[in-house]
C-alpha cells in the first residue's frame, strides 16, 4: 500500500516536472530573416566571427524559448524580439552555461512610463525596469527606447543591456552592484571600492563622462557603467582604465 502511494506521488511529481519543462520551452524558432535583422541592427553580433555568430543565434533562440515578449498597446515585431534577446545575451555571451532563471516575460510599452507604469501624462522618464512584487519575473521596456538603443550603438546608452545587467545583479539575491555569480570573490571588495570612489567623484561635481544616473546607488552605477562598457569599450578604457579592467573581469573573464 505504501509502495502504491509512493508510486502515485512519484507520478504526480513527474507530471509536475514535465509540465514545468514544457512551459519553459514555447517552441520559438529563429525566423528565416533573423540573421539579416541581427546583422543590420546589432553591432555586437556583426563583430563576432562565424562561430561566435552561430553561438549568439543559438542562445537568442534559447532565450526566446523561455521568455515571452508581449506588446502593451504596441505590435511586437521580430526585430523587437531579437533586440530584447540581444540585450539579454550580450552581457553573458562569455558565460555559455548562463540561463536567466529570474524572468518569464518582457513587456514592451509604446513610450516611456512613470513609476506606476502609466504611459500617458507628464513625469514619465523611465525607459525600462525590472519588475518586483506583482511584476516579479517581468521586465518592462519602452519599445522606442529599445530600438534607439541599438540604432545608436555607440552613444553609451542601451536600455535593454541596462535592465538585463540589473537581472544579472539580482540573480544572487541582492541587486547591489555586485554580480556575485560573475565576479570572482577576491575582486568583490576592490570592485565595491571602485564604485564608491567613482560615485564620490561624480557627486563632487567633477566633470564626468559617466551618465550621472549611475551616481544614484551601487546597482545603478553597475548598470550604467555596463552600458558604457558594451557600447564604448575603447573610450571607457582610455578614460577609466581601472573600471574597464574590472568590467573585463566581470563580463569577459576568459580573455
Ligand atoms: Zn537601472
Amino acid at each position: 500500500m505504501i509502495g502504491l502511494a509512493l508510486l502515485v506521488i512519484a507520478l504526480i511529481a513527474g507530471i509536475g516536472i514535465y509540465n514545468n519543462a514544457r512551459k519553459k520551452n514555447n517552441g520559438y524558432i529563429l525566423s528565416a530573416g533573423a540573421r539579416k535583422i541581427l546583422t543590420e541592427n546589432v553591432l555586437f553580433y556583426r563583430n563576432l566571427d562565424d562561430a561566435g555568430k552561430l553561438s549568439f543565434e543559438t542562445r537568442i533562440q534559447q532565450f526566446l524559448q523561455q521568455v515571452r515578449i508581449t506588446g502593451i498597446g504596441v505590435q511586437v515585431e521580430e526585430l523587437d524580439r531579437l533586440l530584447v534577446a540581444s540585450g539579454a545575451i550580450i552581457p553573458i555571451f562569455y558565460f555559455p552555461e548562463w540561463r536567466y532563471n529570474n524572468i518569464s516575460e518582457v513587456l514592451l510599452y509604446k513610450d516611456t512610463f512613470n513609476d506606476t507604469w502609466q504611459v500617458e501624462g507628464g513625469d514619465r522618464n523611465i525607459l525600462g525596469m525590472v519588475g518586483d512584487g506583482a511584476l516579479h519575473r517581468q521586465m518592462i521596456l519602452s519599445q522606442p527606447s529599445l530600438r534607439s538603443s541599438f540604432s545608436n550603438p555607440e552613444d553609451g546608452h542601451n536600455t535593454a543591456i541596462h535592465e538585463f545587467v540589473h537581472l544579472l545583479d539580482k540573480a544572487d539575491g541582492a541587486t547591489d552592484g555586485v554580480p556575485e555569480y560573475l565576479l570572482a570573490r577576491p575582486y568583490v571588495l576592490p570592485w565595491i571600492k571602485q564604485i564608491h570612489e567613482t560615485i564620490r567623484e561624480m557627486k563632487m561635481g567633477k566633470d564626468s563622462d559617466i551618465n550621472f544616473y549611475g551616481a544614484t546607488n551601487d546597482a545603478e552605477f553597475f548598470a550604467v557603467i555596463s552600458e558604457y562598457f558594451f557600447e564604448r569599450p575603447d573610450k571607457l578604457k582610455a578614460h577609466h582604465p581601472e573600471l574597464y579592467a574590472m568590467l573585463e573581469k566581470i563580463f569577459h573573464p576568459i580573455k
